[in-house]
């Protein structure tokens, strides 16, 4: 039959490419963003939309300024009265100090203009009148109907039956724009018709109608508004940049969005801005925040990419330990049950005569079952530790006592291994609260290393002294040692150095964690010093407390 061969993708391989799903997309994202923020930043697209929000504004404004001249002009018309004479038009002018001049044109009496009796001492004005009153007589004469008929559609369509026209005066060496409201008298019957209009000149229009209604419709004026919030609104004329009026939050200098009034003040511009800032300066603000979120968010990426990754590694590293170290220790625990097995079988047949032999067989078995123990115990500790049951009895107890006897026991088999072995404990040394058997334990795997570590050069040193405020342990040999980049992990649950020689050596590489773990659990340390090729120093440092300190000079004075 055939097989599909099946690919299995190595476990760092797979993780990287679930990284590079999760990244690459984000890190697309990111560059999209970036360059979207890049383009909107060239076409000036923040600039526009702002503008665009402006004259959304301004055209509101627009329309709410238009029906405020409306409603003066209704309200003047109010009072308008009904025989247009001279005199009557003059009385008129009297009470309406806001209008220039005031017009009536009839079909037969022609048309009447009175201007502000108060201001015709003014050589100006009074020639200013006699023009406009040729200019209006002008236009009625020619085309009074389309006056007539352009009313009356806009009191049907609109229901305000004005006409707004514009005036320009020359002043001095200044072009000044003046408002004409025309519209159809009370008076005007069909038989008679009439037209009359009102003259409002600058000044008024400078001075109270624009500086009123601009405040009025000026959006964001709220009291509570900083002032870099607040819109301010402007009006000029088209023939000049300067002011005409402007609304109380404006600050000088020019608008930054304008519009060209349409049917009432046609001539006039109506401009806005935004007090103590410009379009450029709030949609750089607003890119430079978007660009600050964009690389807050790509170093947050980068970051949480970096942790994932490193965790996921020493998932991965610790999950091929925990693998090698199944296989490991099955084998240290099948070859030395094989072993007394294999010797004990032979010792119940009672075939080996020779009693030496016989105790050298016992002497193996118990060796064997020795290991055996030291490992189980290992093992048992260390699965204490990780569930965090382990626990320490702390006893005052002779540390020297305690290292003495514990080497004893072992001192047999390390020289029979061909050890140059040397043992100096110091005299006087304090007693300690340790946990006896933990220490041991320690020492023993310190010791074990060191036999099982050594190839060609066997020596073994256990030094016993005190140095400052501690007891030091110290376990050397002259054997293979440990590269530099390897010593800090040697530590580490399950690690052992990626060497032939220490793989050919059994291990389980749980013997340092607990060593570490037990003398941090004494307020200790376990530190290496080691050189490849010519042997490692491993050094437990105990603390001595400050009552043990003086007992110790106590003892050895
Ligand atoms: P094990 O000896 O069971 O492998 P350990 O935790 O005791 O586990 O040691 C971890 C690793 O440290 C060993 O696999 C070995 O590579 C290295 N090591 C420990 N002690 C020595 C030593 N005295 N000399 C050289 N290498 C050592």
């Amino acid at each position: 039959m055939f097989k599909l061969p099946i690919r299995r993708w190595p476990e760092r391989s797979r993780m990287l490419l679930v990284m590079l799903a999760v990244l690459l997309p984000a890190a697309a994202l990111i560059v999209v963003s970036i360059r979207q923020l890049r383009s909107i930043q060239r076409e000036k697209a923040i600039e526009a939309v702002i503008q665009r929000d402006y004259q959304q504004v301004l055209a509101i404004a627009e329309k709410r300024i238009v029906d405020h001249a409306y409603d003066v002009v209704e309200d003047d018309k109010a009072t308008f009265p009904e025989e247009p004479s001279a005199k009557n038009l003059k009385a008129f002018l009297t009470t309406h100090p806001d209008i220039a001049h005031v017009f009536v044109w009839s079909e037969k009496g022609k048309l009447v203009l009175e201007s502000q009796p108060g201001r015709m001492s003014n050589p100006d004005f009074d020639q200013e009148s006699m023009k406009l009153s040729s200019m209006v007589g002008g236009w009625f004469e020619g085309e009074s109907s389309e006056f007539f008929v352009k009313l009356r559609k806009m009191a049907k369509t609109e229901g305000r039956p004005t006409l707004f026209e514009s005036n320009w005066v020359l002043r001095g060496d200044k072009w000044e724009y003046q408002s004409l409201a025309i519209f159809v008298p009370r008076g005007s019957t069909a038989e008679q018709p009439e037209l009359a209009g009102f003259v409002y000149d600058t000044d008024y229009l400078r001075d109270k109608f624009f500086p009123q209604i601009l405040n009025a419709v000026c959006p964001y004026q709220r009291a509570g508004n900083s002032p870099e919030s607040q819109a301010a609104m402007m009006v000029r004329t088209a023939k000049s940049p300067a002011l005409l009026a402007a609304s109380s939050a404006w600050d000088g200098g020019s608008a930054e969005v304008e519009r060209k009034f349409e049917s009432v003040f046609s001539g006039l511009i109506l401009g806005m801005k935004f007090r103590g800032t410009t379009i450029a300066t709030i949609s750089n603000r607003f890119l430079r925040t978007e660009f600050l979120i964009v690389g807050a968010l790509s170093l947050l990426l980068a970051v949480g990419m970096f942790f994932t990754y490193r965790s996921v590694t020493r998932e991965l590293a610790l999950a091929k330990l925990k693998s090698d170290f199944v296989s490991n220790v099955s084998h240290e625990l099948r070859t030395p049950l094989a072993l007394i097995r294999l010797y004990a079988e032979t010792l119940e047949l009672g075939r080996i005569a020779s009693p030496a032999k016989q105790h050298e067989y016992h002497e193996i078995i118990r060796k064997e079952s020795e290991r055996l123990s030291g490992l189980i115990n290992n093992i048992l500790d260390f699965s204490r530790i990780e569930a965090g049951k382990k626990e320490y009895n702390f006893r005052e107890t002779d540390v020297a006592d305690l290292v003495r006897s514990t080497l004893e026991s072992y001192r047999y088999e390390i020289e029979q291994n061909g050890f140059q072995f040397e043992q100096k404990i110091d005299d006087n040394l304090p007693q300690l609260r340790v946990d006896r058997e933990a220490i041991a334990r320690s020492l023993l795997n310190l010791v074990n290393n060191a036999v099982k570590y050594s190839a060609t050069e066997k020596y073994l040193r256990v030094c016993l002294y005190r140095s400052n405020g501690s007891l030091n342990l110290e376990v050397v040999d002259h054997g293979i040692g440990i590269p530099d980049g390897e010593q800090p992990k040697i530590f580490e649950k399950f690690y052992r150095v990626g060497d032939p020689l220490v793989h050919n050596t059994k291990g389980s590489g749980l013997g340092l964690s607990l060593v570490r773990h037990i003398v941090r659990a004494h307020n200790g340390d376990v530190t290496v010093e080691s050189t490849p090729g010519k042997g490692s120093k491993f050094v437990i440092t105990l603390p001595v407390q400050e009552g043990q300190q003086q007992e110790a000079s106590g003892a050895s004075a």
